[in-house]
């Protein structure tokens, strides 16, 4: 197998060409169609993540097919038509994972960080673990619906069903999660970099109200809002924009620090609250709703050896949509 490796944080990922994995009990071997690149994998390669397992192939919005099963797979088959998201492993037998929280299991493992992932011609995942796609719809376009798409959806149910809801971050995430939003009647307000005109068009053409620069006051106030970049500094600035009661959801796994803020823009039973990975329920809600909704994903593809490339971009905001490597 191809794969690109990080080696040490900091440094570029580097081709390598290795045996072909073969899978262990329960584990099965997937040939790598498309991996999304998300925000998570970036911060993983800088090292803003403590403990990566090391060296690690990133990527974690895997679609492909498989084509070898471990021993004592029952529930999967070869040739079926598979996705692996972030959440790899969990223990079952945590408190969070026996209430059905088992995205903040105590022993978990995540794709393209503690396990190895996607940017690579074949990945090796816990059977448990992949969900079964659909025969329809193009590798590279489901791709960003695996992290981008499911934490999204994760993020958008803990924000409540208020109506007018502010997305920040006009990234990966906030195109599929406006499209959503819009099937469900609500009404999208999109934030941006001051000045990012193309982002603001772009979530204007995917149905926003209103888009605007995430300095700036939308024209009412908002019931909920979703932080997706991670941007610390947009924390008071959503408080800010929500009414009364208001709730607030920081989607991203790493943040800068969020400044100092008088307490009134908490006061008032606002609330603030952050979303962590997912559950496989998210992931079964969150197919559905994609379909049902036609959401369409907007994606630049990069062949497998220009990973580097892909994330470059993704760190400079040159990209509208989903970045995807393709092996
Ligand atoms: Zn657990
Ligand atoms: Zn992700």
């Amino acid at each position: 197998m191809r794969a690109m490796v990080l080696e040490r944080p900091g440094e570029p990922l580097r081709l390598l060409e290795q045996p072909d994995p073969r899978p262990a009990e329960g584990e099965v071997r997937v040939r790598v169609a498309a991996c999304g690149v998300c925000r998570t994998d970036l911060h993983v390669v800088d090292g803003e993540l403590p403990n990566p397992k090391l060296p690690v192939v990133p990527g974690h919005e895997i679609v492909g097919v498989i084509d070898l099963l471990g021993p004592g797979v029952d529930a999967l088959a070869l040739g079926m038509r598979v996705g692996i998201p972030w959440l790899g492993y969990t223990c079952g037998r945590c408190r969070y994972c026996r209430e059905e929280r088992e995205n903040l299991c105590e022993a978990p493992l995540f794709t393209g960080y503690t396990r190895d992932g996607g940017f690579a011609t074949h990945a090796i995942a816990d059977g448990r673990f992949v969900f079964h796609l659909p025969e329809s719809g193009e590798d590279v376009g489901l791709a960003p619906l695996l992290c981008a798409g499911l934490i999204g959806w994760r993020s958008l149910r803990l924000a409540g069903d208020g109506r007018k809801i502010g997305l920040y971050g006009f990234g990966a995430a906030a195109h599929i999660i406006a499209q959503v939003a819009r099937w469900q009647g609500r009404d999208v307000f999109a934030f941006t970099r001051a000045g990012d005109a193309a982002a603001q068009t772009f979530a204007r053409k995917l149905g926003a109200c209103w888009a605007g620069s995430s300095e700036e006051t939308p024209p009412e106030p908002l019931d909920c809002a979703i932080i997706y970049a991670p941007v610390g500094a947009l924390v008071p600035a959503a408080l800010r924009a929500v009414r009364k009661g208001g709730r607030v959801v920081c989607a991203g796994i790493h943040m800068s620090d969020i400044p100092a803020f008088p307490y009134r823009l908490l006061w008032e039973e606002r609330e603030l609250l952050s979303v962590a990975n997912l559950t496989r329920k998210d992931g079964a809600e969150f197919f559905a709703i994609a379909r049902k909704a036609g959401i369409k994903t907007e994606t630049v593809s990069y062949p497998l050896t220009r990973a580097n490339e892909a994330l470059a971009d993704l760190r400079a905001g040159r990209l509208q949509g989903a970045a995807v490597v393709v092996p």
